[in-house]
């Protein structure tokens, strides 16, 4: 044990975060990413961490302080979960290592539940491929005195898109433990990002880039055998609860990583925060490529997205709620998108909620025939806002509308063709609005009466220095399920 080891340089190059909320505390995240003179030995040595909770940014008036284990075998990440404080209130906190000390980073705690609650800022963000753009959207955040950042997916990229505004710190991809580590090491080095983890807790959850481009379980997009594959996403889990403000008990172990959760905040908005990722069924119709033409498997009882135990947990969750608002946080986009192919063949794309039909149409069903109010859906992966009235039956213009979906646009990955995607939306009578031309992030301002969520978008995703506006805000009435223009 290095009780006072000796970097040669800064070793909290990574930053620090804070996430997982509850009325009482929090977890805090850094990771020991700097290697000294002697790097090969202090590699393996675990180092003692110093850490303080405070009431002030000055860290005068401490309130909990301790010492944690950065271990070599979890890549010298530190998590420290502290419970007992006050609900509802900001605290600020700091570690220390070899005689430096980290940026000071501030939280907040969450309204107990149930205690009355006026409202809630969180800002969603998804898709921050680091070749693709800078992350200026995440210091516009920094004056949107926000509660929470919510981070839905492809936090890192496995695999290079080519060069285009920035480099990764490998042209390689990641499929190797010491490779997820050091990509996750590159995101984590850029400025605005910490700055955004520092300044609010977050709540995560991955999607298909932390592991490979559209993995299904344990099935592989490109063919790798499942043992392998399963080998790969092992490291890429493990890697990901390494740089992530995640509690001891979704650390990784042979078999997977427990990642779907729950958050309340007050008596105002519960967050169940899935994992589509890890559970669902292979692909359907793979044998007619990635966008299919309607066929039964995608209907079928056995084409799962979120596994039997994460959908009963999700159910309960939904029928036991006490807060106004119950808020479904996922990957991806839930309603159904045709596309119309030039031989005016309508297809839809299986990676999305259209390959787990019969799924979708039995959460839906299940918001229905339960009268579940107030359901709203945040979700990412498909690089546009999407703002969806989720229904019952597509195809029927009265079938009620039981839930609104909101989708964030991409932080920096690049979008599709907008011109295509437009053309097809007369097909999907029931996205009220697509826009996908720019990069940024989903502000919601959370009320007991009204919903609202204003569309961020970076002017120009490729100056460190962009400015930020909203486009366009929409909202949804309590009580009242659908799209508000
Ligand atoms: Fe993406
Ligand atoms: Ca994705």
């Amino acid at each position: 044990m290095h009780a006072q080891p000796r970097f040669a340089a800064y070793p909290f190059a990574l930053g620090v975060a804070s996430g997982d909320p509850d009325e009482g505390g929090f977890v805090l995240w850094t990771r020991i990413a700097s290697v000294g003179s002697d790097a090969a030995f202090l590699a393996q040595e675990d180092f003692t961490v110093d850490w303080v909770v405070a009431e002030d940014e000055q860290l005068r008036q401490v309130v909990r302080r301790g010492t944690a284990i950065a271990s070599a075998d979890w890549a010298h990440s530190v998590h420290v979960e502290v419970d007992g404080l006050a609900a509802d209130r900001s605290y600020w906190y700091q570690f220390r290592c070899g005689g430096e000390a980290s940026a000071t980073g501030r939280t907040r705690t969450l309204p107990a539940p149930g205690a009355r609650t006026s409202r809630l800022r969180l800002a969603l963000a998804s898709c921050q491929h680091y070749e693709h753009g800078y992350f200026a959207a995440y210091r516009h955040m920094l004056s949107d005195d926000l509660d929470l950042v919510l981070h839905v997916g492809d936090y890192i990229y496995e695999g290079s898109w080519g060069p285009q505004v920035r480099r990764h710190e490998s042209p390689d991809g990641a499929d190797t433990l010491a490779g997820y580590r050091n990509r996750h090491a590159c995101y984590k080095s850029d400025d605005d990002l910490q700055r955004a983890h520092a300044a609010y807790p977050w709540l995560v959850t991955w999607d298909d880039h932390e592991v490979s481009n559209d993995y299904a379980g344990s099935v592989s997009r490109y063919g790798e055998t499942p043992s392998a594959f399963v080998q790969r996403r092992t490291s890429a889990y493990r890697a990901y609860y390494e740089h992530m403000p995640l509690r001891a008990r979704h650390r990784p172990g042979a078999g997977g990583m427990s990642l779907y959760r729950r958050a309340q905040f007050g008596d105002l908005a519960t967050f169940n925060i899935l994992d589509d990722r890890q559970y669902r069924s292979a692909h359907a119709c793979a044998e007619q490529g990635e966008k299919v033409a309607d066929c039964p498997q995608r209907w079928s009882r056995a084409q799962t997205m979120l596994g039997d135990t994460q959908q009963r947990w999700l159910e309960d969750g939904l029928t036991s709620s006490a807060t106004r608002w119950k808020v479904i946080a996922q990957q991806t986009l839930i309603a159904p998108f045709v596309s119309r192919k030039n031989d005016g063949r309508e297809v839809v794309w299986t990676d999305g909620w259209d390959g787990y039909a019969g799924a979708r149409a039995h959460l839906l069903d299940f918001i229905a025939e339960r009268r579940v109010p107030d359901v709203v859906t945040l979700g990412g992966d498909v690089h546009a806002f999407y703002a969806t009235d989720l229904k019952t039956d597509f195809d029927d213009p009265d079938s009620p509308v039981v839930a609104t979906e909101f989708v964030g646009t991409s932080l920096s990955t690049q979008g599709d063709d907008y011109a295509a995607i437009a053309r097809d939306l007369p097909l999907n009578p029931h996205v009220r609005h697509f826009e996908n031309r720019w990069r940024g992030y989903l502000r919601c301002e959370i009320t007991p009466k009204l919903w609202r969520s204003d569309l961020r978008i970076v002017d120009d995703v490729t100056d460190v220095r962009s400015d930020a506006r909203t486009l366009l805000s929409l909202h949804v009435e309590s009580g009242r399920a659908g799209v508000q223009a």
